[in-house]
């Protein structure tokens, strides 16, 4: 297990004896289907084969180029999808194969946080009914009882409380994420999937919503499952990042040394294509990635990345490289480690072949 890592507001997430969520070898298919008798087209491979851990009152990065699969595996992970194969696991007890009846209690015990706030909103509730309605299906909380506590809700994520008869088109886009906040609150989770949940708002909001996040991390020991495209959101509000590309985690290790020593070809790229001032200092290479993500309907067969990275072998057009440790508590999958290639990459020393 990894050790202790700081996040940007320099708290260590606490070291656990057992993780509060583990997932193993965890894939996602979406079957394609053609015509009017549904005939079997293809599969999209969503999620294919992630496997991490995510420590009570720690946040796990999730970054990734769009269409990676990275909110598959967020949704996946609260079974709002089935997975298709791998384990999900809650304190130790395996919840895969969980009905809707026996996900009750985890219902409770994890919950989301969604990109548009708008869209995650029933425009036909008041704020309050939208924040307070967990209360309600779980039969947590009623009547007066339940309104103290929206408002107490209200207020803990920086709403007024006298706006919870509102209606979601009367609040801008920032108060209609603490919206979603609140709700996700509402049950006291343990775990939150957090799927973009600041990329929709303009710049200044954002850092008001994730230092919001960061309190309530605090406040309330949640773990944080944050998926996300923009590193420096990621590395801002994260202990531990997890790269993905093409339905598989292709790094993952601890935010400092992910960003100050990547070690994947992938990770570099994404780096370099944005750099953050702090872990600007090495001597690093702009590497451009040529080419769009492969489609994951049909993934490039060996490792997924081969098509557009520099350093690609023939053995990387054949065989998968195995998600392993590389360094002390750093993971990653790229054939370069097992042929003693030196790092940092992005320095013209390897070439395709
Ligand atoms: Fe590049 Fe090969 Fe490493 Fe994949 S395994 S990232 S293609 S060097």
């Amino acid at each position: 297990m990894a050790p202790a890592a700081t996040s940007g507001n320099g708290v260590r997430a606490p070291a656990a004896a057992q993780p509060l969520i583990e997932v193993r070898d965890l894939k996602k298919h979406f079957p394609i289907v053609k015509g009017i008798f549904a005939r079997p087209a293809g599969t999209v491979h969503a999620v294919d084969g992630v496997s991490f851990h995510i420590d009570p009152g720690e946040t796990l990065g999730l970054v990734g180029e769009s269409g990676c699969g990275k909110s598959t595996v967020g949704r996946t992970v609260l079974k709002l999808l089935d997975p298709t194969a791998g384990t999900i696991t809650v304190r130790g007890e395996d919840i895969t194969a969980h009905d809707a009846q026996q996900m009750l209690p985890y219902r409770r015990q994890m919950q989301m946080i969604y990109q548009d706030p708008y869209a995650s909103l029933n425009p036909r509730m008041s704020a309050g009914e939208i924040v307070g309605e967990p209360l309600a299906i779980h039969q947590a909380a009623t009547g007066g009882e339940r309104r103290e506590r929206v408002a107490a809700l209200f207020e803990r994520v920086g709403l007024r409380p006298e706006l919870m008869d509102h209606y979601p088109h009367e609040f801008s886009g920032g108060q209609r994420q603490r919206i979603g906040i609140a709700r996700a609150l509402a049950l006291s989770p343990e775990l939150v999937v957090g799927d973009e949940p600041v990329s929709a708002l303009d710049v200044s909001i954002q850092a008001q919503i994730i230092n919001l996040l960061m309190d309530l991390q605090d406040e309330f020991k949640l773990s944080y499952l944050f998926v996300a495209h923009d590193l420096a959101v990621v590395e801002h509000l994260s202990h531990r990042v997890a790269v993905m590309y093409l339905g598989r985690i292709v790094e993952l290790t601890d935010k400092t040394t992910l960003f100050e020593t990547p070690l994947h070809p992938y990770t570099e790229a994404l780096l370099s294509a944005v750099p953050i001032p702090k872990y600007s200092a090495r001597n690093r290479k702009r590497v451009i990635l040529k080419g769009d993500v492969p489609s994951p309907i049909n993934p490039p067969k060996g490792c997924h990345f081969h098509t557009r990275c520099l350093y690609a072998t023939a053995r990387c057009r054949e065989e998968a490289p195995q998600l392993r440790e590389v360094a002390a508590d750093h993971l990653a999958a790229c054939h370069l480690h097992d042929d003693g290639i030196k790092l940092p990459l992005g320095n013209g020393a390897a070439q395709n072949t």
